[in-house]
């Protein structure tokens, strides 16, 4: 059901906040480095033919991403999370997290990753000067994550995990998309990692991009999750985000377990009234609202911090009341047209 549309704030850019026409204050920026990637998951290319290594070079240079951070900062966005593609696809990842992680009135600075290149990588990034990582791993069973990530070795993101954790890229959040009759039988397994070890495993509602076919047969409501969880023991709420700038997940846990269970119901129950985020492209476009297919370019206008701060405001005016949001998924996701694919956007 689309609901009325009522008043229309401004963008509000003062004393370090930054808030929407709707009133959200804009604390979160993604921003997206690369869209190569070293594995092709099934569900985050509209198409999964659409092999990594023929995707062009890099847009945004080391500079470009500094850039873009001390604007974003300077507005108040006190997060930044490095995404892609898979940023560590990036020889000079390194420069970009050191140059990042010196800009004074940042106090958040992780990246998303596949998790591969971790075992080498983790104790480099966090000398760089990473906080944490938020690592994707959809499947436990080697076959299964080969078939999802078209090649990927599961070991590899194991051996990643235990360094990220070892290097203190803490806290350590998995992410699981929830795909029906891929790795819907996997989710006990998922819950079992949450019960002795303080880990947080966030599944999250497969959102089709970029007019995917065949969508729907993919698409399981998180209730599934809670389902096989309450079989386990009885779950608790646990305490939200907030230390790293909020987020859309509710968070549980298994009663007594060390770990946590975090659900992102993109689509069955949407959290476009508390979005505080905005995202670059790996092409430096900022992207209003995930699902828009507003776009205001960056590129022209990197060599001053100020037309960059202008094109952030620009973008948020483009912002989309949350309160026209349809409350149908299905409805919604009918309605997505043109848009990229998440490689392009970062997740
Ligand atoms: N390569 C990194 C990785 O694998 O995490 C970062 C890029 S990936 C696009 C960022 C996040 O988007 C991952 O957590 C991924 O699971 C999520 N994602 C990608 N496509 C998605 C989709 N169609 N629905 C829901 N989440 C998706």
């Amino acid at each position: 059901m689309v609901k009325q549309i009522n008043s229309r704030g401004k963008v509000q850019a003062m004393s370090g906040r930054l808030i929407d026409p709707y009133g959200r204050e804009i604390s979160y920026l993604r921003l997206s480095v690369t869209e190569r990637c070293n594995l092709s998951c099934i569900y985050c290319s509209a198409n999964p033919l659409e092999c990594a290594k023929k995707m062009g070079k890099d847009l945004l240079t080391v500079e470009s991403c500094l850039a873009i951070g001390q604007a974003a900062v300077e507005l108040g966005m006190t997060k930044i999370r490095l995404t892609g593609g898979e940023p560590l696809m990036r020889a000079d990842i390194l420069d970009i997290i050191s140059g990042l992680s010196a800009i004074p009135g940042l106090k958040d600075l992780s990246l998303t990753t596949n998790g591969i290149f971790l075992d080498d990588m983790a104790s480099e990034l966090a000398s760089a000067g990473l906080h944490r990582v938020n690592i994707s791993l959809d499947s436990l069973e080697e076959a299964n994550f080969q078939r999802i990530t078209n090649g990927g070795k599961l070991q590899s993101v194991l051996k990643g995990i235990e360094k990220s954790i070892e290097a203190g890229l803490t806290p350590v959040k998995i992410n699981v998309v929830l795909l029906k009759g891929i790795n819907d039988h996997e989710i006990e397994r998922f819950i079992a990692m949450t019960a002795d070890r303080d880990l947080c495993v966030r599944f999250i509602e497969y959102m089709p991009m970029k007019k995917e076919e065949g969508w729907r047969k993919l698409f399981l409501p998180l209730e599934k999750v809670i389902e096989v969880a309450e079989k386990f023991a009885p779950l608790v709420a646990a305490e939200s985000d907030h230390n790293h700038g909020g987020g859309p997940a509710r968070y549980f846990r298994l009663e007594g377990a060390k770990g946590k269970i975090g659900l992102i119901t993109a689509l069955s129950c949407h959290f476009c009234d508390r979005c505080n985020r905005l995202r670059v492209t790996s092409d430096g476009k900022v992207k209003p609202c995930l699902f828009s297919i507003d776009e205001v370019d960056l590129r022209p206008f990197l060599d001053s911090k100020e037309k960059l701060k202008e094109q952030f405001i620009a973008a948020l005016e483009l912002r989309t009341d949350p309160r026209t949001v349809s409350d149908n998924p299905f409805g919604r996701m009918e309605e997505v047209k043109g848009a990229r694919s998440m490689r392009q956007i970062g997740g």
